[in-house]
C-alpha cells in the first residue's frame, strides 16, 4: 500500500479547509487509517464506528486485539452520541484538562461504537487532544477517531513523523506530518466509572493535578504490583523495549559507571541513558542524554526518541538513570521500567 505523507504547519488559522486535511480526512471516511500528530504522541486513526476501520488499526500496529482503543474527539457534545452519561467528576475533568492529555473511561452506550474498538467492553476511553492538527482532523472527518500510538506494538511511541513511517510504511494510508509532538508521553487514563476515580496509566496529566480538581483519586495497584491483572488490558504487555537487555540503575552516576566498566571489561559494548546534566561524566561505547533532570517534562518529551536512537546502535547491554516519581515523573518511570522489564539494580 501507498503511504501518503502530507505535510502541514500547525500554526496556520482554519487547518480544516487545507487540502493535505481535507484529503487525509476523505481516507478516513472511507474506512482507511491515517497518522497523525496530538500533543502526546502520534496517532494512528480509524472511523471508530466501523469494525472495518478498527481492524485496520490493530493489524497495522500488530496490536493485540484484547487492548481496546482511545476514541479521539473534537468537541465535547461528541460524547453524548456514544457515552451513556457523564458523571459530575468526569465533568469537571473535562473542564478542567480537555482538550488535553487525559482519557477518562466512561460506560458507552451499546452498539454507537464499533466492538472492536472497545475489545468488547461496557466502557470506552474518550480524549480530545491539544493539538490543532488532530481537531482539525477529527472535525474534518466528522467521526470519532479510534487511535492509538501510531507504531508497531511493543515498539517505542512515535514523537515524530519520521518516527512513524520507520514502522508503518507500506502498511497505513497516509501520514500526516505536523512536526514533532510535545509532551512525549502518553495520556493519563483515569477510569471514572468508580466513586473514586483510579489511574489506570500515569501521563500527561499528573496524579497531583487531578486531585485538585476532583480530590481523591486512586491508582491501579497493579501499576506497582507486577502479580495483579492491570484494569487497562494494555498496561500489561511490554512496551518501548530496546534491543538490549536495559537495566535502570538507582544508584550514583559513579557506581553505574562502574558497571559500565566491569561490562566493557567483558569486552561487551555497553550504553548509558543519562541527562544532559551528567553526559559528560560517563564512559561508555554510547552515551545519550534524554532532556534534562531538572526539567522532568524535557526528559518525558525526549524519551521515545532515546529508545530508538538506542535501538539504532549496536549494543550489548543498556544501563539507564531513574528518575523522581513525583509529578510527570510518575509517568516517565512508568514507560522507563515497561522499557526495561528487568528489576531496577538498587545500589
Ligand atoms: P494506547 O492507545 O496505545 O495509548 O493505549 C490506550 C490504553 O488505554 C491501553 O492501555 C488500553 O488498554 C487502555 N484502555 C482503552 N480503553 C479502555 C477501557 N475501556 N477500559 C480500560 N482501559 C482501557
Ligand atoms: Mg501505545
Amino acid at each position: 500500500m501507498e503511504t501518503k505523507m502530507w505535510t502541514v504547519d500547525k500554526n496556520v488559522d482554519n487547518l480544516k479547509t487545507y487540502p493535505q486535511i481535507i484529503e487525509a480526512a476523505r481516507k478516513l471516511r472511507s474506512n482507511e487509517v491515517v497518522a497523525f500528530p496530538t500533543e502526546t504522541v502520534y496517532g494512528l486513526g480509524g472511523n471508530a464506528k466501523s469494525d472495518d476501520a478498527v481492524l485496520k488499526i490493530f493489524e497495522a500496529k500488530g496490536r493485540p486485539g484484547d487492548n481496546p482503543l482511545i476514541v479521539h474527539i473534537s468537541d465535547r457534545e461528541q460524547v453524548h452520541s456514544f457515552i451513556k452519561a457523564v458523571p459530575e467528576k468526569a465533568k469537571s475533568l473535562m473542564d478542567a484538562f480537555w482538550p488535553g492529555p487525559l482519557t477518562i473511561i466512561l460506560e458507552q452506550k451499546s452498539g454507537a461504537l464499533s466492538e472492536k474498538a472497545t475489545a468488547g467492553l461496557q466502557t470506552v476511553a474518550v480524549r480530545m487532544p491539544d493539538h490543532p492538527v488532530a481537531l482539525a482532523l477529527i472535525e474534518a472527518s466528522g467521526l470519532p477517531l479510534a487511535a492509538p500510538s501510531a507504531n508497531l506494538s511493543g515498539k517505542p511511541s512515535p514523537t515524530t513523523a519520521a518516527h512513524v513511517a520507520d514502522d508503518l510504511t507500506g502498511r497505513i494510508a497516509g501520514i500526516v506530518d505536523g512536526g514533532a509532538t510535545g509532551v512525549g508521553v502518553e495520556s493519563t487514563v483515569i477510569d471514572c466509572t468508580a466513586e473514586v476515580p483510579v489511574i489506570l496509566r500515569p501521563g500527561g496529566v499528573t496524579r497531583e493535578q487531578l486531585e485538585e480538581v476532583i480530590g481523591e483519586v486512586s491508582v491501579d495497584p497493579a501499576l506497582k504490583d507486577a502479580d495483579q491483572a492491570p484494569k487497562a488490558p494494555g498496561m500489561k504487555y511490554r512496551h518501548y523495549a530496546p534491543n538490549a537487555p536495559f537495566y535502570l540503575v538507582n544508584g550514583t552516576s559513579a557506581q553505574i559507571q562502574q558497571l559500565v566498566q566491569e561490562k566493557r571489561n567483558e569486552g561487551l559494548k555497553v550504553g548509558v541513558m543519562t541527562t544532559l546534566e551528567n553526559k559528560d561524566f560517563y564512559d561508555a561505547n554510547v552515551v545519550i542524554a534524554c532532556g534534562e533532570r531538572s526539567k522532568l517534562e524535557t526528559v518525558a518529551g525526549a524519551l521515545y526518541d532515546t529508545l530508538r536512537a538506542f535501538n539504532r546502535e549496536d549494543l550489548d547491554i543498556i544501563y539507564g538513570e531513574v528518575f523522581p516519581e513525583h509529578g510527570v515523573g510518575q509517568a516517565v518511570m512508568n514507560r522507563l521500567s515497561k522499557a526495561s522489564g528487568l528489576p531496577i539494580i538498587d545500589k
